[in-house]
C-alpha cells in the first residue's frame, strides 16, 4: 500500500480511486454491461440508481474459481449485498451462502435458496432466527456455549437435529486487513481454547457437528497476509479436531479478500493465493484429509460489478471552489463519504458517467444532497467540466452500499437497483 500524499497546496487534486476492469465507453458516456448509463437511468425512471452488471459478476466468479484449488467451495457473503436479483444470479455461480440475519435468511428462502447450502454466522441470533434457521436445515456457525445450548433446546422442541458448526476467534488476525475480526478478545466465535470442550460436549448431546468457521478480517490486498493466516486457519483447525480426537467435517476458512477502493491500491493476486492454497491441501494432516474446505467472500465478489448512478443538481462556487451537487449522497454510499471505517477520507473511483472519457479540465468536489459536511462523494477531483443534469458515477459500488447505509438519513429513501 502507498503512502498517503501530503498535498502543501491546499487546492491541489485529490487523486482519485482506480476505475475498476470492465467498463467501456459508448458515445462518450460510461455503459454498463453495454448499455450507456443515461438510457439505464431512463429504464429506471428516477436518480439515484446502483447499476450491478452480470456480466462483471461473472467474469470475477471465473477469474476465481480459474486461481483456487477445485476442491474450494466459494461462498457469498450475503452482507455485502443481498439484492434478490443479485443473489438469485449467484446461486447458479456459487456454491453456498453466508448469512447473518434471520432477515438475509428470509430473502434467500424467497429466492429459492436450500437451506443444505446457508450457513447463518452472526454474534447475537435471536431465538426466532435460531428456530428458523434449524426449520430450514441451515448450519449454524454457533458463537458461544449459550448460543449452541439455545441452539439444541430449539432443535429438541422442533424434533430436528441442528447442524451446528462453531466460530473460532482465533488468537491471530488477518495482517494489513482493513477490519480485524480476529484475535484477542472479540464478540466473535468462542476463544479457540474453549472450542473442543463445547464440540465434545454438543456431539455427546447428539448435535450434528459440522465443523470449524475462522473468520479473521476483511478488505485484505496482501496476497502474504492472506496465505500466512490461510495457513493458520488450517493448522488451528487441524489442532481442534486432534483435540475433539475427529476429523473435521468442514472447515470455513473465512475469507478477506480486498478490492483496490483508493488511488495507489493494486489488486489482490488471488492467482498467488489459489497457488499457496493448493499447495497445503496437498499436505494436509490426518484430521483435514477429507474436510470440506470453503471460503466466503462478500465485496470481493461483488463489489466492482456495482456502479452508483446520481445526477448533479446544482453547481456552485465557493471560496474559488467548485461543487457538483448531486441527487445522491452519504445515504446511500456511506463508505465512499468516508464514513464507515474509515480513518482518513480519501476518493473512491468516480467519474461523470455522461462524459466518460472526456478530457479533464477543471478540480471539482462531488458532493451528495444532505444538510452535513460529511455528505462527500470526491474531495478535489480532477474531472472534464460537468453542469446541472449530467451523471456522476462512483464505482466499487456493488458491496455495501444500498443496505450499508443510513437511507432514510434526512428523508430521503432508498435508491433504485438494477441488475443488467
Ligand atoms: C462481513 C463478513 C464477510 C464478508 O466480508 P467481505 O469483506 O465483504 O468479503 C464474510 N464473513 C463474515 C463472517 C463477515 O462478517
Amino acid at each position: 500500500m502507498s503512502a498517503p500524499r501530503r498535498n502543501r497546496d491546499p487546492n491541489a487534486a485529490k487523486p482519485l480511486g482506480p476505475i475498476p476492469e470492465g467498463f467501456e465507453a459508448i458515445n462518450g458516456e460510461l455503459a454498463i454491461g453495454g448499455r450507456r448509463a443515461s438510457d439505464l437511468v431512463a429504464e429506471a425512471g428516477d436518480t439515484p440508481l446502483f447499476v450491478y452488471s452480470r456480466a462483471m459478476l461473472d467474469a470475477r466468479m471465473a477469474r476465481l474459481r480459474a486461481a483456487m484449488p477445485a476442491r474450494l467451495a466459494i461462498h457469498y457473503a450475503v452482507k455485502a449485498n443481498p439484492h434478490p436479483q443479485v443473489i438469485a444470479h449467484m446461486a447458479g455461480l456459487v456454491d453456498g451462502f453466508d448469512l447473518a440475519s434471520g432477515g438475509e435468511l428470509a430473502i434467500l428462502q424467497g429466492v429459492g435458496i436450500d437451506g443444505a447450502h446457508i450457513s447463518f454466522a452472526g454474534p447475537g441470533k435471536r431465538p426466532r432466527e435460531i428456530r428458523a434457521a434449524i426449520e430450514a436445515g441451515v448450519t449454524l456457525n454457533c458463537e458461544s456455549e449459550t448460543e449452541a445450548a439455545r441452539a439444541l433446546e430449539i432443535g429438541a422442541e422442533l424434533g430436528i437435529t441442528p447442524g451446528i458448526a462453531i466460530r473460532v476467534n482465533p488468537d491471530f488476525d488477518m495482517r494489513g486487513s482493513g477490519m480485524k475480526m480476529g484475535g484477542g478478545a472479540k464478540q466473535f466465535g468462542l476463544d479457540a481454547e474453549r472450542v473442543p470442550a463445547l464440540i465434545a460436549q454438543l456431539i455427546d448431546g447428539g448435535a450434528d457437528w459440522r465443523g470449524l468457521h475462522i473468520y479473521t478480517g476483511s478488505q485484505t490486498l496482501e496476497a502474504d497476509a492472506v496465505i500466512e493466516t490461510q495457513g493458520q486457519v488450517l493448522d488451528l483447525a487441524a489442532r481442534i479436531a486432534r483435540e475433539v480426537g475427529r476429523p473435521c467435517p468442514a472447515l470455513n476458512l473465512g475469507g478477506g479478500f480486498g478490492i483496490p477502493y483508493f488511488a495507489g491500491n493494486e489488486p489482490l493476486d488471488i492467482e498467488a493465493v489459489g497457488a499457496a492454497l493448493a499447495k497445503r491441501f496437498a499436505d494436509l494432516p490426518e484430521e483435514l484429509a477429507d474436510t470440506a474446505m470453503a471460503i466466503e467472500l462478500g465485496r470481493y465478489l461483488v463489489g466492482e460489478a456495482g456502479v452508483y448512478l446520481a445526477q448533479i443538481v446544482d453547481r456552485k462556487e465557493s471560496h474559488g471552489e467548485i461543487f457538483l451537487i448531486t441527487d445522491g449522497g452519504l445515504h446511500h454510499q456511506l463508505a465512499a463519504s468516508g464514513n464507515f471505517g474509515t480513518v482518513v477520507r480519501r476518493n473512491y473511483p468516480l467519474a461523470i458517467a455522461s462524459k466518460y472519457g472526456s478530457q479533464v479540465t477543471e478540480i471539482a468536489n462531488v458532493v451528495g444532497c444532505l444538510c452535513t459536511p460529511l455528505d462527500r462523494l470526491a474531495d478535489k477531483a480532477e474531472l472534464p467540466r460537468a453542469e446541472v443534469g449530467d451523471l456522476v458515477a462512483v464505482f466499487c459500488a456493488g458491496a455495501y452500499g444500498a443496505t450499508a447505509s443510513p437511507m432514510h438519513f434526512l428523508g430521503q429513501g432508498p435508491a433504485g437497483e438494477m441488475l443488467v
